[in-house]
């Protein structure tokens, strides 16, 4: 059941189907999967990787799909990537784990120093490495608390900030991030987020009604002397790509800052290289006082981070924060290699130029369909959300026919948003610009089939 393929960019860059999806293989494996596996971790493709590079995943029948999502904006550099794989590989052979709390060693030392240059603010900061996104978001609200002594958390609608009991109480989704896992932790509260396509007075109106919204809930309902943290993420990842209204999210970052609340900005989705950025929180000019990584930062090896202003983190005392695997030596290899690779490439330059490409292609497609609502986004992050046609009513339908049109066609796309009705692109930056021209032809093919 194993093949000799070998991931990385030398794998063939060609969309190539020559089974039924899923193939002969895939249905095998997936029938072991049905028999030792609970039934709510199935997946979406419904495929089985053999191997991944560049812009193409390999499935154990030799189909080879077009990767527009990096496994959810995780192998941003590309799977397998060069230097992750020759870092990592070296890190391997030496030790494997000390737990940093027993021994400590460089390459974590390393990570956090990047971190802390490359973060926005040239304040002193301090950078703590977990494994997670879902343990940095816990951890960076631990950090909030212990630095204020206070205990509430803000947050915003359509957030998505991981499945532990505190991020999923932080998680606005009901299904199926909280769906009968309650009772939720306690403290979370919730404001609008200033959603323009969605905001019931129009978009002109969206940054000033919003903030007047968040601004009441914190001085009238919770009292500003009891909120330790605002969390956010610059741009909703799971809630579907959703760009605050321009401006919101300054004057959210200026109104904690008159109060002594901190502004966490959850960098999970959208950090390291992803929107044309090294942040997103860049592109508002927003300088936060804690950033939480993970995702994109370990190359496809788990790792996670929270970096902040170094008088809150050195609040928290010694042994309070931190983890058995926290920092695990060989992901912070790997994610020195992926710094190499966005340097050494201009990978920053390189999403940008890839969200012009996606955008252009999809304003074509909007040409000739009226249900496209809107299509947003930054660099290598890029959605459309699709309504009924003439109206704003959330389309599900189609995308999830869009979805299996691009799957059956060697296309992997993600789906995301509150109501299941936006198409969202997240292309390694490795891709190539005739992989994702091939790409939107199959998704244009299918939004004529529909
Ligand atoms: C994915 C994600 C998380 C959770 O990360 P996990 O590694 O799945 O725990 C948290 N916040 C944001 C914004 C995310 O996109």
């Amino acid at each position: 059941m194993t093949t000799s393929l070998v991931g990385g960019p030398a794998l063939a860059q060609t969309r190539r189907i020559v089974t039924e999806i899923p193939g002969p293989r895939s249905v095998e494996l997936a029938q072991r999967r049905a028999a030792a596996l609970p039934a709510g971790l199935n997946s979406a493709a419904g495929v089985f990787i053999a191997a991944a590079g560049g812009g193409v995943v390999v499935d154990v029948d030799g189909n080879s799909f077009i990767d527009l999502g990096s496994g959810i904006a995780v192998t941003t550099v590309g799977n397998s990537a060069p230097s992750v794989v020759g870092r990592a590989a070296e890190q391997l052979a030496r030790y494997t784990h000390t737990c940093y709390l027993n021994i400590p060693y460089e390459p974590y030392i390393e990570v956090a120093e990047r971190l802390n240059a490359l973060t926005p603010g040239d304040h002193e900061k301090r950078t703590a490495l977990f494994s997670t996104g879902a343990e940095a978001v816990e951890n960076a609200v631990k950090y909030a608390r212990i630095a204020t002594g206070r205990d509430a958390v803000v947050v915003f609608d359509h957030a998505f900030h991981g499945r532990s009991l505190l991020t999923m109480t932080m998680t606005a989704k009901n299904q199926p991030y909280k769906h009968g896992f309650g009772p939720f932790a306690p403290e979370v509260y919730r404001a609008p987020m200033a959603y323009p396509f969605r905001w019931p007075s129009g978009p002109q109106n969206c940054a000033a009604e919003a903030f007047s919204q968040f601004q009441t809930l914190i001085d009238a309902q919770l009292g500003a002397d009891q909120v330790a943290c605002v969390v956010v993420e610059p741009i909703q990842g799971e809630g579907g790509f959703i760009v605050p209204a321009e401006g919101f999210l300054r004057s959210v970052a200026d109104f904690c800052r008159d109060r002594g609340i901190l502004l966490v900005a959850d960098e999970v989705q959208t950090g390291i290289a992803r929107t044309g950025a090294w942040f997103a929180s860049e592109h508002e000019g927003l300088v936060p006082d804690l950033i939480t990584t993970a995702k994109g930062l370990g190359g496809g090896l788990p790792l996670a981070a929270v970096t902040g202003r170094a008088d809150i983190m050195d609040r928290a005392h010694s042994g309070g924060i931190g983890g058995t695997y926290a920092g695990n030596p060989v992901a912070c290899a790997a994610a020195l290699g992926v710094f190499d690779e966005i340097e050494r490439n201009d990978l920053i330059g390189r999403a940008r130029d890839i969200g012009e490409l996606i955008t252009r292609e999809l304003r074509g497609i909007a040409a000739r369909t009226d249900i496209v609502g809107e299509i947003r986004g930054r660099g290598a992050m890029i959605a459309v959300e699709l309504v009924k046609p003439g109206s704003r009513e959330p389309h599900k339908d189609a995308v999830a026919a869009l979805a299996r049109h691009c799957h059956d066609n060697g296309v992997l796309v993600l789906t995301a948003g509150t109501f299941g009705n936006v198409l969202r692109f997240l292309p390694p930056l490795s891709i190539s610009d005739e992989l994702l021209t091939e790409a939107f032809d199959v998704i244009r093919d299918g939004f004529a089939s529909l």
